[in-house]
């Protein structure tokens, strides 16, 4: 990275213009803090948005309502000394993250994680398909409906309007569903895969047009795979949780004269002729540019304007567990593309850190659109994994954690809608950026720094053209 230039413009003046007047005063007559850009939300947007402000050489404030840094990567340990988190904790050696804070690297524990899947004949078999068990285990009447399937859609279904068309499209709607890949879109999306985006559909199920290609499938049928060996290392967060992690990054922005307010109580965002005005319960920032990372309804709402159209999210229930006994399986994270149960995805801890006190542990995430409540997320999953003889022994609840917002729901128009919102907060001077400012589901840390990185070059860019022009 090398940012020399200082562009922290307020619509063509110079960084520190509006700073002139000394006269900023809030309500009840505290002097008003000044920076040149205040960034909403100290997730992994935030602080990568932070980092490359701060190397451009502008004063930074970064705000919080959360007490924490590191957004969504949320985790929680019990009296037992169990750590667990939300479900976000899968990293990679070479995430372009690590070039803005390369102190982080020593924190991560690495691992060799393996995944498998629950797929509706209720075997653990390859994540997300297996040429063996979905397609050749199916039997000769079975391999028979399969390609006469694909057949009829390559045929005739060639015309795709949401998530179900495109994977029909590819591998027929017999092996769609005995796959269990359709139930799986429902369970993780939290609507029909009718009513799943096609354009979210191309560009988060690539794997399936790939893996349906005829040569592809004849490779993994029936020749013996070369691996190439990872590219990168896979690593897992500190074992006692985030906090150790992001103090590392905090601390290396606060050396480049970064201000953080977590916990903050913020009250009202607006703009006069000295810049934006951050109201919070007791101080007021003042900033030529702000960037926003954090929901898109609550920066409107901060704002005092009314959503046009409710972009609709993921609640996320988490169930902490501790298991002593006969494991059903070896793989660390688990798909569950059954047609039952309401799980989406368990990943054993114990697998990467060890056991605790000789017990095993692991969290499940449940999307809280198919139960009401983390006692019937509970309940079902443990209905479920017994009947599938996942767990045979002492499994105890240790706790669990709900959290909205979790990702964007990519039902039809939602991609459009999300847009009009950032663009009318675009017009009022906010950008709006990252997993929440910006709807975007991001799987990956690595993608939203990629994201935020793209963001903020090409707002630099256009700032220097106009710069120029002008
Ligand atoms: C369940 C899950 C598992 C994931 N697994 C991985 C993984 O293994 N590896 C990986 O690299 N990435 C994973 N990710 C993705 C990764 O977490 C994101 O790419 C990254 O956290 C996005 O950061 P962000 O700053 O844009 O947004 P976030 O961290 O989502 O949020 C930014 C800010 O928005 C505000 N905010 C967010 N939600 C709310 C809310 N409900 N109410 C009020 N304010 C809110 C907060 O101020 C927060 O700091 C996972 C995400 C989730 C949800």
């Amino acid at each position: 990275m090398n940012y020399t230039l200082c562009r922290c413009y307020l619509g063509g003046q110079q960084r520190g213009s509006f700073m002139d007047d000394a006269s900023h005063r809030t309500q009840n007559s505290s002097v008003a803090q000044q920076f040149d850009v205040i960034v909403l939300g100290a997730g992994i947007s935030g602080l990568v948005a932070a980092s490359i402000l701060s190397a451009e050489g502008c004063k930074v404030l970064v705000v919080d309502e959360y007490d924490h840094v590191g957004g969504n990567h949320i985790n929680w340990t019990s009296n037992e000394g169990y750590t667990f988190d939300i479900g976000s904790l899968i990293f990679q050696d070479d995430s372009p993250l690590l070039r803005h804070f390369p102190e982080l690297l020593p924190h991560y524990v690495p691992i060799t994680p393996s995944w498998g899947r629950l797929n509706p004949q209720g075997v653990i078999t390859a994540y997300p398909i297996s040429v063996r068990e979905d397609i050749l285990g199916a039997g000769p009447i079975g391999l028979t409906r399969i390609f006469a399937s694909v057949l009829y859609a390559r045929l005739f279904k060639r015309s795709m309007s949401n998530a179900k068309d495109f994977a029909r499209f590819w591998i027929g709607s017999y092996l769609l569903h005995r796959s269990g890949l359709e139930t799986y879109m429902k369970r993780f999306y939290g609507v029909e895969a009718e009513e799943i985006d096609i354009d979210l559909a191309r560009k988060r199920m690539l794997w399936i047009s790939e893996y349906a290609s005829v040569l592809n499938l004849v490779k993994r049928a029936f020749m013996k795979r070369r691996s190439a060996g990872p590219k990168n290392r896979q690593m897992a967060r500190p074992r006692e949780g985030f906090d150790a992690l992001y103090l590392a990054a905090v601390k290396r922005l606060e050396r480049s004269g970064v201000t953080f307010k977590l916990s903050a109580a913020m009250q009202r965002l607006d703009k006069s002729q000295d810049g934006f005005r951050l109201h919070m319960a007791d101080s007021t920032a003042i900033a030529g540019r702000v960037v926003s990372t954090i929901p898109i309804p609550r920066t409107e709402s901060l704002w005092g304007i009314a959503s046009l159209q409710k972009l609709h999210t993921i609640t996320l229930i988490s169930l902490y567990f501790s298991f002593s006994g006969e494991r059903g399986f070896d793989q660390s994270i688990i798909y569950n593309f059954s047609h039952d149960g309401a799980w989406k995805r368990l990943t054993v801890y114990s697998d990467f850190y060890g056991k605790v006190r000789e017990r095993e542990y692991f969290a499940v995430e449940v999307i809280a659109n198919h139960v009401a409540s983390p006692a019937q997320a509970e309940a079902n999953f443990r209905r479920h994994v017994l009947a599938n003889g996942m767990f045979k022994g002492d499994l105890k609840l240790e706790g669990s954690q709900v959290l909205e917002s979790a990702y964007p729901i990519y039902s039809k128009g939602a991609a459009t809608n999300a847009a009009a919102a950032i663009a009318r907060l675009q017009a009022l001077g906010v950008e709006s950026i990252g997993r929440q400012g910006a709807f975007n589901y991001q799987p990956t840390a690595r993608v939203s720094t990629i994201d935020v990185e793209v963001a903020m070059a090409s707002r630099s860019s256009a700032l220097e053209f106009n710069s120029r022009v002008r």
